[in-house]
């Protein structure tokens, strides 16, 4: 049955994926990846795991993994990414009433409708349950003020999923509710924030008495920490896998025999191919372990507290990447602008950047350290 399966992804991948569109990281055209992300919508695989009803394939655990590995061999881009497909649309499927899930996630599935999240604030981001944003109960609605920061793409967001206090008298875990909103609603302000390299994808959001309707509060009142936990546990796992960022990036070992000399096809300097060397086997080794940990869940390949371990790993793995790429290429690694510098040099030195970023996106590494400790290891607190 499962051979049956790969076939027939060949064979549609062969018919659908266009050859320039499999030769990624060349450019795509805008309108070659339309094509590509229409043929796959039509047949569920943006979101192939998911239920028909809801835009999905319905995929078992095992047509999943022969889909990911096919489109992997075919160099097929992924059609659909973002925080509607990889955060909030799994939380829903797991705590949504049937309204909100027939409500939202055909509209993820389609691509139609962007989410961002509105978790962190001035004062609260490692101490999440901190946050002091207010709710305040108006029977059908709750009128929301306060402020979030760092909200990734807000500003081209159509929806957020927000955390905010409900009840401001209960130990901070307890008063806290999972709430959904339109970024149009009234009240919603919307300021990007400018970092010293320039524009960047944060902002920060103002809401001045918002109003929620109450069919948009996720599980119950005041218990929405578990399910911004588990909302946690699906970005981190989506910030696991070593092929997602920095995939089609030139090799470190390209780029050292490139930089810092070759003799007979080997790095020239020793210290240098032993560090090139270790990174290689780490990244293989993560690789192995990844794939044989998603093999052994048990609770049917959805993210569980080991996640932060994956999440911590894959994030400082690629921070040693690029750290080691930076170093290796010299003066031509630390470009920003300018004509002495390739484009690729300038990508490899945003990238550097981009990777520091992503040790602190989704729980800071320090952070992640606390949940192995906490809840991988069972150490006392
Ligand atoms: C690329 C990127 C995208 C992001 N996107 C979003 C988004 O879309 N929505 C959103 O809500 N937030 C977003 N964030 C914010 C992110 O969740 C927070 O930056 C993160 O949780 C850390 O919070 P903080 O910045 O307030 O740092 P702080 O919590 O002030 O931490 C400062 C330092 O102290 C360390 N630290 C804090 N507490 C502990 C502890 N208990 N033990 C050990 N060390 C500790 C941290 O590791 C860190 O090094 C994004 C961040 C980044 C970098």
């Amino acid at each position: 049955m499962l051979e049956e399966f790969r076939e027939e992804v060949r064979g549609w991948l062969a018919d659908n994926c266009p050859e320039n569109v499999m030769r990624q990281g060349e450019g795509l055209a805008k309108t070659d990846f339309s094509r590509w992300f229409d043929a796959c919508y039509e047949r569920g695989w943006t979101v192939p795991d998911w239920p028909k009803e809801y835009g999905g394939a319905a995929l078992s655990r095992e047509e999943r993994k022969v889909l990911r590995e096919e489109m992997r061999i075919a160099n097929a881009p992924t059609p659909l990414t973002g925080m509607g497909v990889t955060m909030i649309g799994p939380t829903l499927l797991e705590y949504g009433t049937d309204a909100q899930k027939a409500e939202h996630l055909p509209k993820i599935a389609s691509g139609e409708v962007r989410w961002c999240q509105g978790y962190s604030e001035p004062g609260a981001g490692s101490d999440l349950a901190s946050l002091q944003t207010r709710a305040e109960d108006h029977g059908d609605y709750y009128l929301i003020n306060g402020s979030k920061i760092w909200t990734s793409g807000a500003d081209h967001a159509d929806w957020i999923f927000c955390l905010v206090r409900t009840d401001p008298k209960a130990p901070k875990h307890e008063g806290i509710s999972f709430v959904l909103f339109s970024m149009d609603d009234p009240g919603v302000t919307v300021k990007p924030i400018t970092l010293i390299a320039g524009s960047s994808p944060f902002c920060q959001c103002f809401f001045d008495d918002v109003k929620a309707l109450k069919s948009n509060l996720v599980g119950q009142e005041n218990r929405g920490w578990t399910i911004a936990k588990r909302l946690l546990q699906h970005e981190c796992s989506s910030i696991s896998s070593p092929d997602g960022f920095g995939a089609g990036r030139e090799s470190l070992s390209a780029l050292a025999l490139r930089y810092s000399g070759n003799v007979d096809g080997r790095i020239a300097d020793s210290q240098l191919r032993r560090e090139v060397t270790t990174i290689n086997m780490d990244t293989e080794a993560f690789g192995l372990t990844l794939r044989r940990a998603t093999e052994e869940n048990r609770s049917e390949g959805t993210p569980t507290f080991a996640t932060s371990m994956f999440k911590y790993y894959n994030t400082e793995l690629l921070s040693r990447k690029s750290e080691a790429s930076i170093r290796l290429m010299g003066t031509q690694g630390v470009g920003w602008d300018g004509a002495e510098f390739s484009e690729e040099e300038k990508a490899t030195t945003r990238f550097w950047l981009f990777g520091k970023a992503l040790t602190i996106a989704g729980g800071s590494s320090e952070v992640q350290l606390n949940i192995i400790a906490k809840r991988v290891l069972g150490l006392p607190d």
